[in-house]
């Protein structure tokens, strides 16, 4: 049954994506270390592309242990094909590094021991890492109930009247994120989360949304698609 405090569109909306997408994982992983070296390679590329850098990554580098003690310009070669290696591979580098010093070893699962709030903490205490990679982790690897909020999220709760961006270029700030989870019940997050990221990418696209064949279209009051 519903609960009433939260608003019933909210339900129901869950309810079809689910009927529709099935909850499909979008191949994220249940360790935690892979799950955040895994989005590091999906930063501004494709799918395709960043599944593949990320197998490439791990058969350069089996384990976390190796990957640990490897130089930036070693880590960049294999992921050389989905763009920003350069970065990207420092960017692991360092959060290895600081990870290794936390833990004693390259990994996170000391997290799972963690309540929520100091997982999340630690995970946005890392270089590069902000709200919405840090709660993906949890969601993913950890199987916490929260909402990490990617871009098809945000433009999808914003047709659907959820949410209002509190910035003028409407980008999702931090305290955004934390207004739109709280108004999704913890245990719809994960389910909402991935069915959305389908909805999003298939359907309810940035400048052509097409509604005529979107399964919440009578939920859904479409506001500011024709802005
Ligand atoms: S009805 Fe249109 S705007 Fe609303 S979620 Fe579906 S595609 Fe997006």
């Amino acid at each position: 049954m519903a609960s009433t405090k939260y608003p019933s569109a909210v339900f129901d909306v869950a309810a079809e994506l689910q009927t529709h997408y099935g909850d499909f994982n979008h191949y994220n992983l249940k360790n935690p270390l892979d799950e955040l070296l895994f989005i590091i390679c999906s930063t501004k590329t494709g799918e395709a592309s960043y599944r593949s850098t990320y197998r490439s990554l791990k058969e350069t580098f089996p384990t976390h242990h190796q990957i640990a003690e490897a130089p930036a310009e070693y880590i960049a070669r294999p992921i050389v094909s989905g763009g920003l290696s350069n970065q990207k591979a420092k960017a692991i580098r360092n959060l290895l590094d600081i990870i290794v010093e936390k833990f004693g070893e390259p990994t996170l699962k000391p997290l799972r021991k963690m309540s929520n709030e100091d997982a999340e903490a630690f995970l946005l205490s890392l270089p590069g890492v902000g709200k919405k990679v840090a709660r993906c982790v949890l969601m993913y690897s950890l199987g916490r109930q929260v909402f990490p909020v990617d871009t098809h999220c945000w433009r999808i709760a914003r047709r659907l009247g959820w949410v209002r961006p509190t910035h003028k270029d409407k980008h999702c700030a931090p305290r955004d994120m934390d207004r739109l989870q709280s108004k999704i019940p913890p245990e719809l997050r994960y389910s909402l989360h991935v069915n959305m990221i389908s909805l999003g990418r298939e359907i309810c696209t940035p400048s052509h949304p097409r509604c005529d064949e979107c399964p919440i279209s009578a939920l859904c009051p479409k506001t500011g698609v024709n802005e």
